[in-house]
């Protein structure tokens, strides 16, 4: 497929549309390097949008969607999920330990395990609920002080114990590459982790670098701005 789809900004641009266009821009991707479309999960992220814009994807048929902070997942989800069916929600935000009660309640998919004290916190509370999430551990392959993440060279020891200690129901893993760097490295390093580890599932790129992550394998990219536009407050959480 030669087409190339331009994102166009300026006109009235609609949740649905551009739903539509990342969705075939991943197509397209996936198709280029022989990886099936099925293989790739898109999670819209509604974090800092009017309520509105998350309620049109819902209506355009999406059911995927991530939050990075609880607090407001709560103070939406719970009444979206009551109007729409089979919505599946991730946590793709830093999970404080004080608040795991209520992420085991309201997400599906916890993508940000990165400490023990967090995986034993995660694995009682989904004994005591009965509900079980999947999870994914986050990696912070850029080393970055101020970023949530286990460290690479810790990656593998956490890992095992995740799985084979602690029993969560790990799928794989997930980065956020620093922002001045080439995001490819990132990529390529997660994977290379996974790999060793025997994870199959990869959340990584976002709206900037969606389709250099399906180049590298992504599972699942974690897609923003470019679905719903820019988000009020500050720049990306
Ligand atoms: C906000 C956020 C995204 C989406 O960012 P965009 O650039 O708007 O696509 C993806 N992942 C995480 C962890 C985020 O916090």
């Amino acid at each position: 497929m030669a087409h190339m789809v331009t994102p166009s900004v300026a006109t009235a641009w609609t949740v649905a549309d551009n739903l539509a266009a990342v969705s075939r821009r991943i197509a397209t991707e996936a198709h280029r390097i022989d990886r099936s479309v099925d293989d790739i999960t898109l999670v819209a992220v509604g974090k800092s949008q009017p309520v509105e814009r998350v309620e049109a994807a819902l209506q355009a048929g999406h059911r995927v969607f991530g939050e990075n902070r609880v607090q407001e997942a709560a103070g939406k989800w719970p009444d979206l999920r009551r109007r729409h069916d089979g919505v599946e929600l991730h946590l793709i935000g830093p999970l404080q330990t004080n608040k795991i009660r209520d992420a085991v309640r309201l997400f599906d998919v916890i993508q940000t395990v990165d400490r023990p004290r967090l995986a034993d916190g995660l694995r009682r509370e989904m004994d005591r609920s009965g509900r079980e999430c999947t999870c994914f551990i986050q990696v912070n392959t850029g080393e970055e002080p101020q970023k949530a993440g286990v460290l690479p060279q810790e990656a593998d020891a956490f890992i095992t114990r995740c799985r084979a200690d602690v029993g969560l129901t790990l799928v794989g893993l997930m980065c956020i590459p620093p922002a001045d760097e080439e995001p490819a490295l990132h990529f390529a390093l997660l994977r290379g982790i996974a790999e060793r580890n025997g994870l199959s599932g990869l959340s990584m790129g976002m709206s900037g670098d969606f389709e250099t992550a399906v180049a590298f394998g992504a599972t699942h990219v974690r897609v923003g701005s470019a679905i719903f536009g820019e988000r009020a407050g500050t720049g990306p959480g």
